[in-house]
């Protein structure tokens, strides 16, 4: 089956067709940095990742280009986001933007999702932002007033269609003061004239200013994809006003159709304290940030929470969903680490009771879930399924030959580990596994010295310890064996 994407523009499941064979552009909304990412912001970016995998997997060439919004992204209160934190901080705004867009990459890189090819700055792009405002003035479709540009919304009869939104549903909560110079209180700002305290300005033909929040995507996207590609993502949150302006904007400016399939990742929900799952967010202040949640929980753990979900979904964080991730990624990993221990010491030949003929089916499925708009949790459940199949065949009396065995592991190296991200690769499971086993020998050694001093204490503490980081001991005639 073909691969098939649910597009949120036109709201339908539809075969993936990219514009050039072989070929696909991407554009995925970035962080603002102004504070350390936290755990919706893992579930977004793994939920890319993993798609990005998926079709590179797939054969696909990809330019992943992703954006680092440093300037231009206001609060409801008409304040700058980046510049209020750094007035808190009493640090500069760009000191403050290079320092979490630094810390970023860090959290990113730790949850083992892979950089994007391309990451523009907003700040860095300044004339293009210039540059598109001015031809959407020349074009009839925005204006100047006090030295602001806005769009015009009532110039674009499609503007909404990603969101489904009418324009008379967006008058209330529109500002005084800001609606005075808007001539339509849902127009939105592509230059913001900067106050004399405003600290992130630039020159421009309509004086000192800095960009409006989404002509940033608009311009970026265009530089590093063309006018038209073929996906955009983001998260769900900001389908409207941030989606929708970029997309009026952009082909209104151009021409030319924005993107060609939108992809929107589901919220990461929080139980709040009546236990009703409310979205985690920077505002709402009830976020766990991604380098807390790791301290708890290996990134392996936390992707494969993630992906319980299918992208699209939200999905909540609680210590009871997170031991579940725990135990199904245990549970793969341990059958991994299993196969990986076996290949060193299996006999040549495929023997394995016809085990070959389900590993191709294994792909199959995990495959053609995939390809139905990266189903993530059926993938999952495919691999889960494969795993108890995996178990039984690794504890039968049957010889398991070193070709069937070697197929097990390049089925999980490449689907769960290339694919998913949540399994190591073998030689770095290998020299994890080998530290552990070291560390456990050298355990076994000094619980049996203690015993044999009959330092009953200490030996019982060591076992105790052992089986509560679930390695059993089982001391036989020939010595003591252990077991993960
Ligand atoms: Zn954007």
């Amino acid at each position: 089956m073909a691969l098939q994407i649910y597009n949120v523009l036109g709201r339908q499941k539809a075969e993936f067709t990219p514009m050039e064979p072989g070929y696909v552009g991407m554009y995925v909304c970035g962080p603002t940095v102004q504070d350390y990412a936290h755990l919706g912001h893992g579930k977004t970016y793994t939920s890319f990742d993993v798609i990005v995998r998926w079709l590179r997997k797939s054969g696909y060439q990809v330019l992943y280009v992703q954006n680092i919004t440093d300037v231009g992204h206001l609060l409801d209160s008409g304040e700058d986001r980046i510049l209020k934190k750094a007035r808190q901080l009493q640090s500069k705004p760009m000191q403050l933007v290079e320092f979490y867009t630094r810390e970023w990459y860090r959290d990113m890189d730790s949850m083992g999702i892979i950089r994007p090819d391309i990451s523009p700055r907003a700040s860095a792009h300044i004339p293009e932002q210039i540059k598109m405002a001015q031809t959407l003035i020349d074009k009839g479709f925005a204006y100047e007033a006090n030295g602001s540009v806005y769009f015009d919304v009532t110039s674009a009869p499609d503007y909404g269609k990603l969101s489904n939104r009418r324009i008379e549903m967006q008058e209330a909560g529109t500002r005084e003061a800001v609606r005075d110079e808007k001539r339509h209180a849902e127009d939105f700002a592509l230059w913001k004239r900067a106050e004399p305290e405003h600290i992130l300005r630039w020159d421009s033909p309509w004086g000192e200013g800095f960009p409006g929040w989404h002509i940033e995507c608009s311009a970026m996207a265009k530089k590093y994809l063309g006018p038209t590609f073929d996906i955009h993502g983001g998260g769900v949150d900001n389908i409207f006003p941030h989606n929708e302006s970029e997309i009026v904007q952009s082909e209104c400016a151009n021409d030319a159709e924005f993107a060609r399939y939108w992809m929107l990742v589901g919220s990461l929900m929080v139980p709040d304290q009546d236990g009703i799952p409310t979205k985690m967010s920077k505002s709402l202040g009830n976020f766990v940030t991604l380098r807390d949640a790791l301290t708890k929980y290996r990134p392996e753990v936390i992707r494969t929470f993630v992906l319980s979900a299918h992208y699209s979904s939200p999905v909540t964080y609680s210590e009871d969903s997170m031991r579940g991730a725990q135990g199904g990624w245990e549970r793969l990993n341990n059958a991994v680490w299993l196969v990986r221990g076996r290949l060193a010491t299996a006999p040549a030949g495929s023997d394995g009771n016809g085990f070959l003929p389900r590993l191709a089916q294994a792909r199959a499925d995990f495959a053609a879930a995939m390809d139905d708009d990266f189903n993530a949790p059926v993938a999952l459940s495919a691999l889960q399924e494969l795993t108890r199949e995996v178990n039984t065949l690794l504890n039968s009396d049957a010889t398991v030959g070193r070709e069937v065995l070697t197929d097990i592991d390049a089925l999980y190296t490449e689907l769960a580990g290339e694919v998913l991200g949540i399994i190591a690769p073998p030689q770095a499971a290998n020299a994890n596994a080998e530290r552990e086993a070291g560390l456990i020998k050298l355990l076994i050694e000094m619980r049996n010295n203690a015993r044999k001093a009959k330092d009953f204490a200490a030996s019982d503490r060591i076992r105790d310890e052992l089986a509560r980081l679930g390695v059993t001991l089982e001391d036989t005639r020939d010595g003591t064996l252990w077991k993960v």
